[in-house]
């Protein structure tokens, strides 16, 4: 929670600061609104919950009267928290009732942090004493594998993977089974991501899909995003939703970007919760996303 604080702090919470600074004039006129509105759609906000805001912040402001700076950081505080949402089940599921292990895919365009997503998640569920194997389904960008199975070595997770140019349904199948027979608690398979071929990505991550629920219903499907590609994140969100039922979000690189209000937008997007984000390349940087502290490093 700290590290988080600290992470985000750094670059974001020039979006609270911002806000928190334009409430606090002695009028609020038209421009002052317009300030404060333009300040969340630069943060990636989105036009809608912009819009939300602004009118139930304006109304609160105007039922105040007089306004105190710890009134008005405690409305700020409220209304982003309604923006964000506190009630979605944000734990990534791992432990299906059925038994067996844990069957979670991860997706995304390549570049997002993937890869290093699937590591850090995996060093997560090591250190929690959970037995993992990683399937290595990238099969096309050569260097995906061995980054894979440098984190599973490094975390001590065993690594499945296929040739090179290999069929990535086949080298899923194999992790899931794998899986199984050694008992594993959890299987996290890394995908392919090449958006440039709409159709080809569909096909290859819907036969991923199918070919894993062969075995087991999928227990999570994290789509992972790079907070610092703005609307792009959110084409590509849409994309991927058309071919897999996307469970939950990652939204990497958020130590790297003032744009915190991704979070507000892809959740509203998708209809599905941001379960965690990445704040650094290191192998800690992967934390669960609360919308608590995310507002508090929001607002400093
Ligand atoms: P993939 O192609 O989607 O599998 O992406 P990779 O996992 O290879 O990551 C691409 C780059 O982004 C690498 O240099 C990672 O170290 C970096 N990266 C991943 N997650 C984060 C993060 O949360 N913050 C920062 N700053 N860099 C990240």
């Amino acid at each position: 929670l700290v590290r988080l604080r600290a992470r985000l702090s750094r670059s974001q919470n020039a979006l609270g600061k911002g806000l928190l600074t334009l409430l606090s004039r002695e009028h609020l006129d038209e421009d002052t609104w317009e300030e404060i509105e333009d300040t969340l759609l630069t943060a990636d906000v989105g036009v809608q919950p912009t819009q939300e805001l602004v009118e139930r912040l304006r109304e609160r402001v105007k039922v105040l009267g007089t306004r105190t700076p710890e009134e008005l950081r405690g409305l700020l505080r409220e209304e982003l928290l309604t923006l964000v949402g506190t009630d979605s089940d944000r734990a990534v599921r791992t432990e299906p009732e059925t038994g067996g292990p844990g069957i979670v895919m991860v997706v995304g365009v390549n570049g997002t942090g993937k890869t290093t997503t699937t590591g850090k998640l995996a060093r997560v569920l090591v250190a929690d004493g959970r037995s993992v194997v990683l399937g290595a389904a990238d099969t096309f960008r050569a260097a995906a594998a061995d980054q894979l199975q440098t984190w599973g070595e490094r975390v001590g997770a065993h690594t499945v993977r296929g040739p090179e140019g290999g069929d990535p349904a086949s080298v899923a199948f194999d992790a899931v089974k794998e899986g199984k027979e050694i008992g594993a608690d959890v299987v996290l398979i890394d995908t392919a991501g090449r958006l440039h071929t709409k159709t080809g990505l569909m096909d290859e991550l819907g036969k991923v899909k199918r070919v894993v629920e062969k075995h087991a219903p999928l227990d999570e499907v994290l789509l992972v995003l790079d907070a610092t590609t703005g609307q792009n994140g959110l084409i590509q969100a849409r994309v991927f939703a058309e071919v897999v039922d996307i469970t939950g979000i990652v939204l990497t690189k958020l130590d790297g970007t003032a744009k915190g209000g991704i979070v507000v937008a892809v959740q509203r997007e998708l209809g599905v919760p941001v379960k965690l984000v990445g704040l650094g390349e290191g192998a800690d940087d992967l934390a669960p996303f609360e919308p608590e502290a995310f507002v508090d490093a929001l607002i400093g």
